[in-house]
């Protein structure tokens, strides 16, 4: 999560490379943008407090830049300001945004940009809420907002060997799919083998989609931090190494909240402190084939017969209300 320092630091030292490049004339930005989109993305123009249509929308979604499509926020760190411009706490990505010293009419401030295509978005303050502390004052007319389309939710569990945990989640009524995977490592596209060497970063995890209308962020989270142990640090049973550490991976400051008061609750249940590792969502990349289904598809395994049959055996018992029915 980005915290005023680091802003002031990349405002001061530079800004990180951004994921892409859009460079366009002033006659052809004109051509796709609509006068006021113009003027503010463009020149620099602020719009008048609430005016814009964004600043009363809390739908879920995820917005955009209106000249480049360059994802900005996710709608899980909109909040209300009251300042009559869209505010957020945090951008999706840190390198979506870039930040520069704006000394105009005698304030110092720090003025935010589409890393990708330069438009001028409004400013960022350090009087947001917590945890980032951060407000993003944004122009309404420098975003464009895609409502998400699916009503479905995903959230990334780490809790040692994929196959375990697939297999748990799988059974979870409300659970649309579960996949196998690698999340925040410092390789791109890394292989199992790879991941095995515990060298990556990564952690063997799955990737829950689920329907929140049936099964809630709280539950999904209850039934990992009961059904692995969250309290050996790198480590699981017999399996030893970073990639086989208790963690979860989130989306935005709203899903952190609901981690902090499960873990809070769960944690008298155990004697041992809990140790997940909880940090945002960086990268996630879907295990080999081979991977997926894995439970259902090797009933024969030694592993998964020593391992998971309990494994499983327990979950139903304590879990039968959650499972899906057959
Ligand atoms: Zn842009």
């Amino acid at each position: 999560m980005m915290n005023w320092t680091d802003i002031l630091k990349l405002s001061r030292d530079g800004n990180q490379a951004p994921p892409r490049r859009v460079e366009k004339t002033e006659q052809e930005w004109k051509a796709i943008l609509t006068p006021d989109q113009f003027r503010i993305t463009r020149l620099k123009g602020t719009e008048r407090p609430f005016s814009g249509e964004l600043c009363s929308a809390f739908g879920p979604g995820r917005y955009s830049c209106v000249c480049c499509g360059n994802p900005l926020f996710d709608s899980g760190e909109k909040f209300e300001s009251n300042s009559g411009w869209p505010s957020f706490t945090q951008p999706i990505a840190e390198n979506a945004i870039s930040y520069h010293q704006d000394t105009a009419y005698g304030m110092v401030r720090i003025e935010t940009l589409c890393s990708v295509c330069d438009a001028h978005l409004g400013h960022v303050f350090p009087d947001g809420p917590a945890p980032s502390g951060l407000r993003y004052c944004m122009n309404s007319e420098a975003l464009v907002k895609q409502e998400s389309d699916s009503k479905e939710a995903s959230i990334v569990l780490g809790g040692g060997c994929f196959w375990c945990t697939e297999a748990v989640f799988q059974e979870v009524e409300g659970v649309t799919k579960v996949e196998s995977g690698y999340a925040n490592g410092a390789q791109p596209s890394p292989t199992y083998e790879q991941v095995c060497t515990g060298k990556t970063g990564h952690a063997e995890v799955v990737k829950v989609t689920y329907d929140p209308a049936v099964i809630s962020l709280e539950d999904i989270l209850e039934i990992h931090l009961t059904t692995h142990n969250p309290t050996t640090l790198n480590r699981q049973g017999a399996d030893v190494g970073t990639q086989y550490r208790s963690a979860i991976f989130y989306n935005n400051e709203q899903e952190k909240a609901t981690i902090d008061k499960v873990v809070a609750d769960v944690k008298q249940s155990y004697d041992d402190p809990i140790v997940t590792d909880i940090q945002p969502l960086d990268t996630f990349y879907k295990a080999e084939g081979y991977h997926q289904n894995y439970y259902r598809n090797n009933p024969g395994n030694g592993y998964c017969a020593a391992v998971i049959n309990p494994k499983l055996s327990k979950f139903r018992k304590k879990y039968t209300s959650k499972l899906k029915v057959s």
